[in-house]
């Protein structure tokens, strides 16, 4: 297993306090990682701020090519960047082979063409005599901040239009989910020029406050939570960096009594609990028809009440436990403090898993109120609210009553309602019909404060890179 960071070209393990690595799936410590001391960190940012020299003066089709290759290697390596992502996370085998694997690739190489054809304003003679341009250029040192519900996935979703947009970068993956971010700096370390990727390892207020407070860095890009991302406003207020957020999400999905009902509990089966809710687009937050309801609330109970889960053969598996001991006991008091209220029905689940691991049942909270706290705040557990609306103008004003905005789901077979509904709603995605699909050509990224930066498609590439006019007098 590797285990040593990246910096510059050179391997080194972490000069500070270790930090426990878990496998969720036991609870049983995985092993311990020293976390970067503060000159292994300065040494980083100084390996990266050199390598950006050249690196931002490369072609696109160079860089386009460094992608593809990384690209390649991770395809070539699925099988082991699989096992030690399930290992490190308790993720189903099949989930991140299938699923994760080829979405993570899929990205090198989307953002391998991306940079090569980028749009932009024409130039011309906007002044009479002179000659306009639009240029886009590299920002220069980003520290790029990722959580634990994605590890491989959120650092491509980093480096891809970073390093594609010509930028260098210091990558810390969650202190709780380093593994996979180890392998790949190998790879990284023997395709890239020295300094262009260098990986850190370390706690978020230690390692990640000095990178986003450090003045070297250029820009932060972090996906984390709420809280995470104000810190590192107030850190980027005081020298003025560029920041990229993606913060949680809770998000609605409006089920109109037209809707078809089996599609709708096939979907909120899948997308409300895949990766064991631990995703801030779950399909959560269920605002269902009058009519719809009762059938709804039955069927989606019984369907959850079939999802695999803790089966010592780990190809039967739809999902896994929770990341840490704590997510699992922060699901579970949610769910406890819901129950206790009069008005809620717990129709499934609503207990910790059996065994030592971060097990939790999946399950479906009925009968749930706007104003209760199990449909206002992320839960990032296997858990969906059940709420019932009486007219559309109800279900979207509830929909938008949030401090998220990232993502959204529209459920009826009349497709003037649909699209009149998806306008009204305010978040950063809304899927018709369906849930939870993503695509490398288009944006992903929120609205208020689920933040405002935008992963996969040109709009991350334009958010890594700086819009410049370059103006030519003709004399
Ligand atoms: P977190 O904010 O605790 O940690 C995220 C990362 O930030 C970690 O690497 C952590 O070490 C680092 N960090 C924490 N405090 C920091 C500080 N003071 N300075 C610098 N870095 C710091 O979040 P998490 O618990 O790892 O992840 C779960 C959260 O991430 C959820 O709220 C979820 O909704 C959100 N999320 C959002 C998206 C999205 O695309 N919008 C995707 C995945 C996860």
């Amino acid at each position: 297993m590797d285990t040593q960071m990246l910096i510059g070209s050179k391997f080194e393990t972490g000069g500070e306090a270790e930090e426990a690595v878990l496998n969720p799936k036991t609870g049983a410590t995985i092993l311990n990682l020293p976390e970067a001391s503060q000159a292994q960190i300065e040494a980083a940012v100084a390996a990266a701020e050199k390598a950006f020299l050249s690196w931002s003066r490369t072609t696109p089709a160079q860089r386009s090519g460094y992608l593809l290759k990384i690209a390649d290697r991770i395809e070539a390596e699925a099988k082991e960047f699989a096992a030690l992502e399930a290992l490190n996370c308790g993720k189903p085998i099949n989930a991140v082979l299938n699923d994760e694997i080829p979405a993570i690739v899929d990205c090198y190489r989307f953002f391998a063409g991306a940079v090569r054809s980028m749009p932009g304003q024409v130039a011309g003679e906007y002044l009479p005599g002179h000659t306009s341009m639009v240029r886009r250029d590299p920002i220069g040192v980003v520290a790029s901040i990722a959580p634990w519900n994605y590890p491989l996935m959120m650092m491509a979703w980093k480096l891809a239009p970073a390093i594609g947009g010509g930028n260098t970068v210091i990558f810390k993956p969650s202190e709780q989910t380093p593994l996979t971010a180890l392998k790949l700096a190998r790879i990284l370390a023997e395709i890239l020029p020295d300094g262009v990727v260098n990986v850190v390892l370390g706690r978020g207020d230690s390692v990640g406050n000095t990178l986003i407070n450090h003045p070297k860095v250029n820009m932060i890009s972090i996906t984390g939570d709420v809280a995470t991302g104000k810190k590192v406003l107030q850190a980027a207020a005081r020298s003025v960096k560029r920041t990229h957020l993606e913060l949680g999400g809770k998000a609605p999905v409006i089920v109109f009594d037209d809707a078809d009902l089996g599609a709708v509990v096939n979907g909120l089966r899948a997308f409300g609990y895949y990766n064991a809710g631990q995703d801030c687009t779950a399909a959560c937050r269920i605002y269902a028809g009058k009519k719809i309801y009762d059938k709804l609330v039955a069927d989606l109970t019984s369907a959850v009440s079939t999802i695999k889960y803790n089966r010592p053969d780990d190809t039967e598996n739809e999902i896994g436990p929770l990341i840490s001991l704590r997510q699992r006991d922060r699901v579970s008091s949610f769910v406890e403090r819901a129950s206790e209220l009069k008005h809620i029905e717990i129709t499934t689940g609503g207990k910790p898993g059996e065994g030592s691991g971060f097990y939790y049942q999946p399950t479906v909270v009925a009968g749930a109120l706007q104003e209760d706290e199990i449909v206002r705040r992320e839960v990032f557990g296997p858990v969906v609210s059940i709420t019932r609306f009486s007219d559309v103008d109800e279900a979207v004003n509830w929909a938008n009553d949030s401090d998220y905005g990232l993502a959204s789901s529209v459920w009826t077979k009349d497709i003037s309602r649909a699209m009149a509904t998806a306008a009204r709603l305010q978040y950063g995605c809304t899927w018709i019909n369906t849930h939870f699909m993503l695509t490398n050509e288009m944006p992903h990224g929120g609205l208020k404060q689920s933040g405002y930066g935008k992963d996969m498609s040109l709009y991350a590439l334009e958010d890594y890179t700086a819009v410049r006019h370059v103006m030519i007098a003709h004399g």
